[in-house]
């Protein structure tokens, strides 16, 4: 490992100024995903700066009734939180889908926003070619084993895709992320947070450099929305996602009168299709118009060698996702 040194952030300000010292540097939450990163020499700042000590840990309710999430809240408080569970079931369910117990109690809400590929070539250095960690190398997946890799939204540069499953959660619930930097405060909609790879997939997210993730906001629940995070993976616990799917939607008068479903392990960042979702309303729930959706939002997907079973695996978890999501109530 790289040497580096290292800061504790006493407030926000003090962070921010800690991090612009080093243009190389990482704020370091929970540590799960940075010091992996480090050791296996993916990633080599010369500075870390600790935020653990910020007070950005707190989950509660807004004056409109949405709830406020701080960055350094940790997965396992988020899952548990009663208003988490009661009003935005999906979340919890999501986050308790991912990692282990253990991971959930050090992982935070802005550590897991900012959680890079688990794509092989880019988690191995061994390998030279991959745009993601060394610009203009080349990407090893596209003709290697590519089981785990994207259908959506990928481009030549690039078929990483984004390992979480509390960002697909967050995607279907229409999160804001509120960041802090050098400018001053921004407010990014979830679905501009993460990018697509294009030409530049060393870029994960729209996160300016210097920019700190100090809190989630999630709008006030109206209606009664019913949902459910599916998640389909090697094995049954301890595995990221091959698909998985937040589906979510509210029934009135015997038809589905809104509904949003977001896919993760499929695409660069959590997938959502607006044309999909507006097919589902209006329409009866039941299978033919899970179907309809499900067709739409694999439309135009790329496959490669390996992971073409995506595609069908993708569309039946929608439809699964949905069925079960419309039995609760
Ligand atoms: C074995 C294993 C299995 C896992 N399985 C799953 C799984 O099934 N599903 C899943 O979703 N995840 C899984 N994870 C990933 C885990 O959820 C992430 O590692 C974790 O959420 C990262 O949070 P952290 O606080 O530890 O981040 P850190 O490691 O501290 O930081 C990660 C990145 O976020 C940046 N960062 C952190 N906080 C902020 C902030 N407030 N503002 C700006 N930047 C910030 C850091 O600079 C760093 O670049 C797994 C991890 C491991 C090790």
């Amino acid at each position: 490992m790289k040497p580096f040194s290292t800061a504790r952030a006493t407030g926000v300000h003090d962070a921010l100024h800690q991090i612009s010292t080093a243009p190389d540097a990482r704020f370091v939450a929970g540590g799960t995903n940075l010091i992996d990163l480090m050791k296996y020499g993916v990633e080599a700042p010369s500075r870390i700066v600790d935020i653990t000590q910020l007070p950005l840990g707190r989950i509660e309710e807004t004056p409109d009734g949405g709830l406020r999430i701080g960055a350094l809240a940790r997965n396992s408080d988020m899952a548990a939180h009663p208003l988490i569970r009661t009003r935005y079931p999906l979340l919890s369910e999501a986050i308790l889908a991912g990692a282990s117990a253990q991971l959930r109690n050090a992982a935070t809400a802005g550590g897991n926003l900012m959680q890079r590929t688990r794509c092989y070539y880019f988690y191995d250095i061994a390998f030279t070619q991959c745009n993601k960690r060394n610009p203009g190398s080349g990407c090893a997946a596209l003709d290697g084993f590519n089981r785990i890799h994207a259908i959506l939204g990928a481009s030549e540069q690039c078929i990483a895709t984004n390992p979480s499953d509390m960002n697909v959660a967050l995607a279907a619930l229409d999160a804001l992320i509120r960041v802090e930097g050098p400018s001053g405060v921004r407010v990014i909609p979830i679905g501009e947070f993460h990018r697509l790879p294009g030409d530049t997939p060393q870029i994960d997210t729209n996160l300016k450099p210097g920019e700190l993730i100090t809190s989630i906001h999630l709008p006030p629940v109206t209606g009664n929305p019913r949902s459910h995070y599916l998640k389909v993976r090697d094995r049954n616990s301890y595995a990221f996602a091959l698909v998985s799917v937040a589906a979510w939607m509210k029934i009135d008068g015997g038809n589905i009168i809104d509904a949003r479903i977001a896919l993760g392990g499929v695409a660069h960042k959590p997938w959502r299709v607006p044309e999909a979702e507006n097919l589902l309303k209006g329409k009866p729930p039941g299978e033919a118009a899970y179907r309809a959706a499900a067709d739409a939002i694999v439309q135009g997907a790329r496959t490669y060698p390996n992971n073409a079973f995506k595609v069908e695996l993708a569309k039946r978890s929608v439809v699964r996702a949905l069925t079960t999501a419309e039995a609760r109530s």
